[in-house]
């Protein structure tokens, strides 16, 4: 190895090993504990670009945090920001837990982001996605005792979800997690664990909060930026960190996902050129098994995540229906 790309690879190791930075703005009155994340995957630049301009705004007294706390963390994921990937060495954002032994380095950030979240009240997780689009929002189940997911903030959730400015909602991924495990059982394929399921915002409403996962809309496209700043300033007026009008809500539908469609063999294929939201009719063909066969929307609903790249035991594309959901 040549001397210089030694060096290098010794700096990016160390680099490695490197602090997560969050920066905490305290106001002099109570009140909730909010915590901002970008870059849990690290080619979404979105949520570090929206996160930098706001700590610059409540630095120069432009915006003024009165009650409560807001910790931002711009870049979650610092290795994977570095790199310009999705991940470091796996994706953060599954299976995230405190693990005494951590394997690998989502393992050592996770331990810290968990104790960061378990600080906070509710959490804002800043997103962005691959190809074309309108912006949504994952937000949680309904208040229940189940064991899936037990929880009772839904009511306070929802209006946080809700007053991002985002036209799109959705809800269900947990089940739809199980669905998807239950599948890949039926093919023989590797087991993934429940756990898997979980990342920042299914552990902290286990941590006893609430959180959403705002997808800004394209990585590269820079709307995604202004979306994401704009949801940052309306949850810090909502929840009254800053003295601001009420945010009005942009919402239009609220999507339930019911179902995934798995890709069973190398060939399945998404048919069309679905987008995230997009509306189909009962019938409709989804997708195309690689014998030809047609997969067929069993009512009307909508499309969730069309993924042209899934191998055998990934979701092709998942299918929701209008959520019965009040909020
Ligand atoms: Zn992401």
């Amino acid at each position: 190895m040549a001397k210089t790309t030694q060096n290098q690879a010794k700096h990016d190791a160390g680099l490695d090993d490197g602090p997560l930075e969050s920066v905490r703005f305290t106001g002099l009155k109570a009140g909730p504990k909010l915590i901002v994340l970008g870059a849990v995957h690290g080619n979404e630049t979105c949520g570090p670009n929206a996160i930098r301009r706001v700590i610059e705004q409540c630095r120069s007294g432009e915006l003024v945090i009165r009650r409560g706390e807001v910790t931002f963390v711009p870049v979650t994921n610092p290795k994977a920001y570095r790199q310009k990937t999705r991940e470091g060495d796996r994706n953060l954002n599954r299976d995230l837990h405190e693990k005494p032994q951590p394997a690998d380095y989502e393992d050592r950030i996770g331990n810290r982001i968990c104790a960061l979240l378990r600080q906070h009240d509710a959490l804002l997780d800043v997103h962005s996605f691959r190809g074309e689009g309108e912006p949504f929002v994952f937000f949680g189940p309904e208040n229940n005792s189940g064991e899936l997911e037990p929880f009772r903030l839904a009511k306070a959730e929802g209006a946080f979800a809700a007053c991002l400015g985002v036209p799109v909602m959705i809800h269900g991924w947990l089940d739809n997690y199980a669905r998807l495990i239950a599948a890949r059982e039926r093919l023989d394929l590797p087991r993934l664990s429940l756990t898997e399921g979980y990342g920042t915002t299914e552990y902290m409403r286990f941590a006893g909060g609430y959180g959403v996962t705002l997808e800004c809309g394209s990585h590269d496209d820079p709307a995604s930026v202004e979306v994401g700043h704009v949801a940052i300033l309306n949850v810090l007026a909502h929840l009254g960190l800053v003295d601001a009008p009420a945010p009005k809500s942009k919402l239009r539908t609220v999507i339930h996902i019911t179902e995934v469609i798995i890709c069973e063999s190398t060939g399945d294929r998404v048919e069309g050129d679905w987008k995230t939201g997009d509306a189909i009719a009962a019938g409709q063909i989804i997708a195309r098994r690689a014998n030809g066969e047609p997969v067929k929307a069993p009512s009307p609903g909508f499309i969730i995540f069309p993924n042209a790249n899934a191998k055998p035991g990934e979701g092709i594309c998942y299918f929701g229906v209008k959520s019965d959901r009040t909020l």
